[in-house]
């Protein structure tokens, strides 16, 4: 499929507000179920045992077929913690006969696993493995982190990889506050973005903590050379 130049996509934090008209915070709080469940679980990704492959998509499958019918372009699904919800959105697009794209994308702590430990490998091969995914990659993570897991998400597909990091500063969950000495300026974070384009990665943004700046800064550093044509890469 081909891309338009301005694409709606429509997220979780977006239906979460249209749905459940869940509270929000200045932390991207996609439509979750770990913020749902209130218990700390949207940064460990670890549910419990208590939480199935079934509970995760009777969860969802409602807010899907709202952003379905919402008239998006793409729908992401982002900050993933676990392939367990990977799964879990991959079945539900195929159940419910979805044929607008999607991107899955991940989170990790350490450059090698996604938050709850599960492997990224594995993660990104489920995302690989689903008809509908346009695009499999990581964001809300620190930059120093992204360049491996490019490296390993091009190991196991061939679909356009999208990363959209953090600023690489640290999110204090029991004071819901980010701590800002951490993080990288937007010189340094856009010093990054041509060894992320050698490693394989397409489509590049920002999540949390970034700024207009940042982003203004990564169109200025990949509008000095000819990108890779994504409309080869994005057919579905
Ligand atoms: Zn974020």
């Amino acid at each position: 499929m081909r891309y338009p130049k301005l694409c709606r996509i429509v997220t979780e934090t977006q239906v979460t507000d249209e749905v459940s008209k869940a509270s929000s915070s200045d932390r991207c709080f996609h439509w979750q179920l770990r913020a749902y469940l209130a218990d700390g679980s949207e940064y460990s990704g670890n549910y419990g045992d208590a939480v199935s492959l079934q509970t995760l998509k009777d969860f969802h499958r409602r807010r899907l077929q709202i952003l379905a019918k919402a008239g998006a372009d793409l729908i992401a699904f982002e900050t993933i913690p676990n392939k367990l919800e990977a799964k879990a959105y991959a079945e539900l697009l195929e159940e419910e006969g979805i044929n607008i794209p999607a991107w899955f994308s991940f989170t990790s702590k350490d450059g090698i696993n996604v938050v709850s430990g599960d492997s990224i490998l594995e993660c990104a091969s489920i995302a690989d493995t689903c008809r509908q995914v346009a695009a499999v990659g990581i964001n809300c993570t620190p930059p120093r982190f992204i360049h491996g897991l490019i490296l390993s998400i091009c190991k196991v597909t061939s679909k356009p990889v999208v990363i959209y990091p953090n600023s690489g500063e640290t999110y204090n969950a029991e004071r819901k506050e980010w701590v800002k000495s951490s993080g990288v300026s937007d010189e340094d974070f856009v010093s990054y973005v041509g060894k992320w384009r050698e490693a394989g990665a397409s489509l590049f943004g920002g999540c949390c903590r970034t700024t207009p700046n940042t982003i203004r800064a990564i169109s200025g550093v990949l509008s000095n050379k000819s990108s890779p044509s994504l409309s080869d890469k994005m057919e579905m």
